[in-house]
């Protein structure tokens, strides 16, 4: 069994980004300018935004973090979306997700232009992605097609199992993963929480990519000897073996499995490190006007 070390991954991207920033700097021109929008006092998204904001500091982007009142309105928001559109030294931004209750995120999502929306989750940035053409993609699917081409692991003719279809993890990887594109040319089975006897699809799948949010889901009878196995699942649980009584799970029970796989990503440090870094490189194009180029 093989470790897939995503810190270590990202810590290569974002070294390349850091070269990138230098040389922007050398010749005096502008360097990309990250805006995040937090909504409330969510722990879990200020935590993410947060390490985003340092994601930025450490490749030498400039950032700008907008904390609003969790009771603000829907139009305030979007109004805040308008002003960040129109700010030319915003190069790109995001939303954290989870929103409260009163604002619909469809809305918000729709409202961020397509060229500055570095999450990719405008609907323009998805139609292109399932087009092949070039798009902003999703920072977690795009970390974990980062990972396996890092690793050399095939993907070609590959039968992949992906459990979960949200439009931020699963679906987009579904996707991603069975673009003739390499990675790619998978075989994918796309699971779900109306998927019947998951099992037998698992137990045929050569690589299996985990995002329901169920920790220590996956157990070894689920899977057959030598699958390659990517966990985006992270929750926390309680635990007695740390000082603050919680630690961070996987969908994947690691210590079940981890033998009889050929590769596995830990939680954490395997795909949470990505995205963040995989948000920045979505940055660096958006500051470079390379996938919209008008
Ligand atoms: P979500 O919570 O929006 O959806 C979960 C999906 O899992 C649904 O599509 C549901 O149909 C499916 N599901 C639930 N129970 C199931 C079951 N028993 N069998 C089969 N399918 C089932 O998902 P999300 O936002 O993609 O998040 C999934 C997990 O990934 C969470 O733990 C989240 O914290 C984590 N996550 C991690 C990162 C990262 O950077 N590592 C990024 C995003 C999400």
């Amino acid at each position: 069994m093989q470790l897939i070390d995503g810190r270590k991954v990202s810590e290569d991207i974002y070294q390349s980004l850091k070269e990138e920033v230098d040389k922007i700097r050398a010749v005096g021109g502008k360097v990309p300018h990250l805006a995040a929008v937090l909504v409330g006092n969510n722990p879990a998204s200020q935590t993410y935004v947060n390490a985003k904001v340092k994601a930025c500091e450490q490749v030498g982007f400039g950032s700008t973090l907008l904390k609003l009142d969790e009771n603000i309105s829907e139009d305030a928001l979007l109004d805040t979306i308008k002003q960040l559109n129109e700010n030319n030294d915003i190069d790109g931004f995001i939303v954290q997700l989870p929103l409260p209750h009163q604002i619909d995120e469809n809305k918000v999502t729709q409202a961020i232009m397509p060229h500055k929306d570095v999450d990719g989750f405008h609907p323009t940035n998805l139609g292109r992605m399932v087009l092949n053409l070039p798009a902003y993609l999703p920072a977690t699917p795009f970390g974990i097609v980062k990972l396996l081409e890092a690793y050399k692991i095939e993907t070609s003719g590959k039968h992949c199992v992906v459990i979960g279809r949200s439009h931020i993890v699963g679906s987009p990887m579904s996707i991603l993963l069975a673009r003739n594109s390499n990675p790619g040319n998978c075989t994918v089975t796309l699971c779900h929480s109306r998927t019947k006897d998951l099992a037998t699809y698992t137990k045929q799948a050569d690589i299996i990519i985990l995002a329901l949010g169920k920790p220590y889901f996956l157990k070894k009878e689920m899977i057959k000897e030598g699958v390659v196995v990517v966990d985006v699942g992270i929750t926390r649980v309680e635990t007695t073996t740390t000082k603050s009584g919680f630690k961070l799970a996987g969908d994947a029970d690691f210590d079940d499995i981890a033998e009889k796989c050929s590769y596995i990503t830990p939680v954490p440090g395997g795909v949470g490190p990505m995205t963040i870094a995989c948000l920045m490189n979505n940055t660096l194009l958006a500051s470079r006007k390379e996938i919209y180029k008008d």
